[in-house]
């Protein structure tokens, strides 16, 4: 089913991009704004400037203009981003289609806010999930529904299960199907959104993270959800089985690796992380070119365990995070000409 196409999204991949309110830090700090947010797609990086006064100073005309397919600004609520990117995937996996979201930016940006959040603001895994729980009651019983979660991370190109934390494991590649699944990854069947929320946190306590020069919590790892939804309907005298699935991907930090300091152990990670987002943008580019079966897969293991969802006619949403503050400018230049160039 996932080679049909679906009709609830109009192009296959979506790009938006998050910009994230100053910390009280920053605000502290005297860090000044760089990003205008002009309208829902252009997004303004203002003109090298020291401070503020020599901004001023600038002439407009060299500030530089990025268009995406939605921009959320600072005062952008967690309902606001998930309805905006992810709702519209919901429909999809109900169906019994693939689809993937990722949160893309470096250190501190605002990924982990984005997709996982806090109880009281809970972000696009808890959102999505509760959304796909309102389904699991049929009144009229025809049809029964299950869901299940797996969550993982991509460390080093090593593979580990965030809810049954053991060694590394393994991809297998099925060969009769070339379907590619984590050996001895736990599934755990949910019901709640409440117990999705404890999962998460309890998973990301297991995250991978190291203090480098960037950040202290720096995440070096991608944290990876993958939801599997189980529709199985009495269709006359048999039963049609219907599997969706919703990836939902944390990515690790895209700051470079010259850029952190990092020496010796801290700089082999920054090379695995760059290489497999590196990888992805290549993925992502084919894909929003249509080229899909030009991609080389195989580069790293974040692309090898999403082929399927990159390479079918399966959704994808991309949502690069900045944050305002002059102090990253760098950073955030090369996450919008990253975000903007997946399109
Ligand atoms: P990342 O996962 O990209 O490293 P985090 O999600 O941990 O970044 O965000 C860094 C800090 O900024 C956290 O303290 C987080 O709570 C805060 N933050 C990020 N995005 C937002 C937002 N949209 N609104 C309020 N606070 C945010
Ligand atoms: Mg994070």
């Amino acid at each position: 089913p996932s080679h049909a196409h679906s009709p609830t999204y109009p192009s296959l991949l979506q790009v938006a991009v998050r910009v994230r309110p100053l910390t009280n830090e920053e605000r502290q700090r005297g860090c000044y704004r760089i990003l205008e947010v002009q309208d829902d797609n252009m997004l303004t990086l203002m003109n090298q400037a020291t401070d503020r006064n020599d901004h001023l100073r600038q002439k407009r005309e060299k500030d530089k203009h990025f268009l995406y397919d939605r921009l959320h600004g600072e005062d952008s609520t967690q309902k606001e981003v998930y309805e905006d990117t992810t709702k519209p995937l919901v429909q999809d996996v109900l169906a019994g289609f693939t689809a993937t979201v990722f949160a893309y930016g470096p250190t501190g940006a605002g990924k982990t806010y984005t997709m996982v959040g806090t109880p009281e603001q809970p972000g696009i895994m808890v959102q999505a999930l509760n959304d796909l729980f309102q389904c699991l009651n049929d009144p009229s019983k025809i049809s029964k529904t299950k869901i299940s979660m797996s969550y993982l991370e991509i460390y080093n190109e090593n593979i580990r299960d965030l809810l049954q934390p053991s060694g590394t494991l393994d991809l297998r590649e099925d060969a009769k199907t070339g379907v590619i699944q984590v050996a001895g990854l736990s599934e755990r069947e949910i019901l709640t959104t409440k117990e999705v929320m404890r999962l998460l946190t309890k998973g990301n306590k297991e995250r991978t993270c190291e203090p480098t020069a960037a950040n202290k919590t720096s995440s070096r790892s991608h944290a990876l959800l993958q939801v599997n939804v189980r529709k199985s309907a009495i269709k006359g005298v048999g039963e049609e089985v219907k599997v969706g699935r919703l990836f939902m991907v944390d990515l690790a930090g895209s700051e470079r690796a010259k850029q952190t300091q990092n020496k010796g152990k801290r700089l082999q990670e920054g090379a695995h992380i760059n290489r497999s987002l590196l990888a992805l943008g290549n993925c992502i580019n084919a894909l929003a070119e249509g080229q899909a079966k030009f991609v080389n897969f195989r580069d790293s293991k974040l692309t090898r365990l999403l082929k399927e969802a990159l390479s079918g006619n399966c959704r994808t949403v991309m949502v690069a995070h900045v944050s305002p503050s002059h102090h990253h400018r760098e950073e955030t230049r090369n996450t919008l000409v990253y975000a903007e160039r997946a399109k």
